[in-house]
């Protein structure tokens, strides 16, 4: 892919500035507690491992990985857990940390799958909130940046596993 084909949305500062701000809220909001933060993988690993690095709180961290049945661009709704968080989370503050929630039907089914698990809490993360597909009403409890549409790379995301390492967030452009 060249430079042509896809254009900068979010730079690495204005990451890191939102990064910074969600830490700050977050460790504010569980104080005196620990949490315990379920990175949604891939996607998610950078966000959680700069996110982690900010918090001034106790946490502790797992992670989940999820399957959709679906083409590179859009989920079919039809999801299940190909790697299943290992600590016990009963009775746990748990965080979960997505990268972007689109359509929601992936937060969906992760938060029916993690509640099963008996949580004392359970809470939403998410760097990308893009609502032009959302097709069910899921509560998210701090987000980094609103999309209205576009479909996004870099900064851990991927398109078919590539551009997972760009520093900023780029759009797509087809
Ligand atoms: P949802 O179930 O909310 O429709 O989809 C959520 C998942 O779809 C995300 O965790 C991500 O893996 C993928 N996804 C949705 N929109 C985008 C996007 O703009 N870029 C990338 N790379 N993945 C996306």
């Amino acid at each position: 892919m060249d430079q042509s084909e896809k254009r900068l949305i979010f730079t690495a500062e204005d990451i890191a500035r939102q990064v910074q701000r969600l830490a700050s809220q977050i460790s504010a909001d569980y104080h005196g507690k620990e949490v315990v933060l379920i990175g949604v993988l891939k996607g998610a690993f950078i966000f959680l491992a700069d996110l982690v690095r900010q918090l001034s709180i106790p946490a502790q961290l797992d992670f989940v990985r999820l399957a959709s049945y679906g083409t590179a661009t859009e989920s079919s709704g039809k999801i299940r857990i190909t790697t299943d968080v290992e600590l016990d989370l009963e009775g746990r503050d748990v965080l979960i940390v997505e990268d972007i929630v689109d359509s929601g039907l992936t937060t969906v089914f992760l938060r029916e799958h993690l509640l099963a698990k008996n949580p004392r809490s359970l809470r939403m993360c998410v760097l990308l909130d893009k609502r032009e597909r959302r097709s069910v009403s899921i509560p998210l409890d701090y987000v980094g940046f609103h999309l209205d549409k576009g479909f996004v790379i870099g900064y851990g995301l991927d398109c078919n596993e590539a551009h997972r390492q760009l520093p900023g967030i780029y759009e797509l452009i087809v």
